[in-house]
């Protein structure tokens, strides 16, 4: 929905939108989100929210989008058929206000949905505003919950060395894998030792082509699983102040160059990423 905004028209029943492949008009309400994710069968679905651009400065339009997406999360809660099998997270609204950030958080605590996503970040905010959103959001969960914070990355490999725009022209002729040494389906190589997916072939396809974000995807989770994987080891070993350190280490030949929104995020959480 994020993406299609442009062509988009929200009111109360649904999104309206314009079918990108053949511009026949299309209506997505709560109940028929609720019930695609149904059909697949994912363990974790999405209600639909209202979301508007994080940096628009009209306020009683980003309030109504913040109290539609509660009365939304209400229809797709009554909609959902397999509340034992699939999870349903609601999705924090409320753009850059932390007063509408705190009612909308309350509210859908107050719904005990099995997990909570903060939504609408990612929008070409500042960094500092971004973390002050989530700090205040999760402030206010209950510890026992997952949490999620909705993002978006186009286009884009996450590898150890940082994250690769594919779309960039100098990977039009690089035939190394996305990530080097990864054991994801796309990188490694094919069982009779030919190049598996290459960073050529993604920067064809990507932007145009659901095969190039797809493929993406598959090294983008499994790189994500095994990070979280060393983060769990880190943190049951007591280690997880040096892991960062570490990470951060890798990604950045120098101190001088870690953001400093980073840095004083973990500081916020106790960690002292510019310690030796
Ligand atoms: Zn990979």
């Amino acid at each position: 929905m994020v993406s299609l905004l442009k062509l988009a028209q929200v009111t109360e029943e649904g999104v309206r939108f314009l079918s990108p492949h053949d511009g026949s008009p299309m209506l997505l309400t709560p109940e028929h989100s609720i019930s695609l994710q149904n059909s697949i069968g994912s363990d974790i679905i999405m209600q639909l929210d209202d979301v508007i651009v994080t940096t628009s400065p009209d306020l009683a339009r980003m309030k109504e989008a913040m109290e539609r997406s509660v009365r939304w999360l209400d229809r797709c809660i009554q909609a959902h058929k397999y509340p034992e099998r699939q999870n349903l997270f609601c999705i924090i609204q409320g753009g850059l206000d932390l007063d509408l950030r705190r009612q909308c958080t309350a509210e859908m605590v107050a719904r005990d949905t099995p997990g909570i996503a903060i939504g609408g970040l990612s929008g070409g905010e500042a960094k500092d505003e971004y973390c002050k959103v989530v700090d205040t959001c999760t402030g206010l969960l209950p510890e026992k919950k997952p949490r999620y914070v909705m993002g978006v990355r186009f286009g884009n490999a996450i590898t150890a060395r940082g994250v690769l725009n594919l779309r960039n022209a100098v990977y039009s002729t690089d035939f190394g894998p996305i990530e080097e040494g990864c054991k994801c389906t796309c990188c490694r190589p094919t069982d009779d030792g030919g190049l598996g997916i290459t960073r050529a072939y993604i920067y064809h396809v990507t932007a145009k082509e659901t095969a190039g974000a797809h493929l993406l995807t598959m090294h983008n989770v499994h790189y994500q699983l095994n990070l979280m994987k060393l983060i769990r080891e880190a943190i049951l070993e007591d280690r997880y102040p040096k892991f960062l350190r570490t990470f951060f280490a890798k990604l950045y030949d120098d101190k001088s160059k870690y953001p400093a929104w980073a840095v004083s995020a973990l500081k916020g959480v106790g960690v002292d990423l510019l310690r030796d």
